[in-house]
């Protein structure tokens, strides 16, 4: 049975918005996709780094979570990501966001994915998908952080393809 998720895409280094276009490309092999707009947005962390893009995806997939993160960690290994520092420049995140309605909690995965709330590089992608969407009780579009947001919009949902 298909489950619907959103998966959060980021990069700042080398070709960010090629890198993200494979990634949907990636994504894609998994099950359906639709893609936010792509956005720019200031690094959370160290500030010495590369503004980031950044949108989500829903994807409708078959995979379990587990199975459906070691697809993620493959797709950013094969961008060449390297570990250098805690929140630091990378060529691909992709973190699981939201997994059907799961809550899920192990050594390896955390789902919801922490933070989301406070990520307006998150949230708004998200609102592009679903403009009613809540999580943990909160109505996204409602958010206190979406007053003052940090991100600008690069391209239309179109950016992908
Ligand atoms: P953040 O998770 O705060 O956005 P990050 O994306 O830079 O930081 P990573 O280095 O990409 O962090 O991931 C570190 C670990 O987080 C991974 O090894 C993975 O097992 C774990 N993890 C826990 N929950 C999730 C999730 N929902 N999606 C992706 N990775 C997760
Ligand atoms: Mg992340
Ligand atoms: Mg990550």
């Amino acid at each position: 049975m298909s489950v619907v998720t959103y998966i959060g895409l980021g990069s700042n280094l080398g070709d960010s918005r090629q890198i993200l276009t494979e990634a949907v490309q990636n994504l894609a092999t998994l099950g359906q996709v639709k893609t936010s707009k792509l956005y720019e947005s200031p690094p959370m962390g160290p500030q010495d780094q590369p503004n980031y893009l950044n949108a989500v995806v829903r994807l409708e997939t078959d995979l379990e979570p587990l199975a459906l993160l070691d697809e993620l960690q493959r797709f950013e290994n094969e961008s060449g990501r390297v570990r250098l520092r805690r929140w630091g420049e990378r060529t691909l995140d992709l973190d699981l966001l939201i997994y059907g309605q799961e809550s899920i909690q192990n050594e390896r995965l955390t789902v919801p994915h922490v933070g989301i709330l406070e990520r307006d590089f998150v949230v708004i992608p998200l609102l592009d998908l679903d403009a009613e969407m809540q999580l943990k009780g909160q109505v996204l579009k409602s958010l206190p952080i979406l007053e003052h947001p940090t991100v600008t919009v690069l391209d239309n949902e179109d950016w992908a393809h």
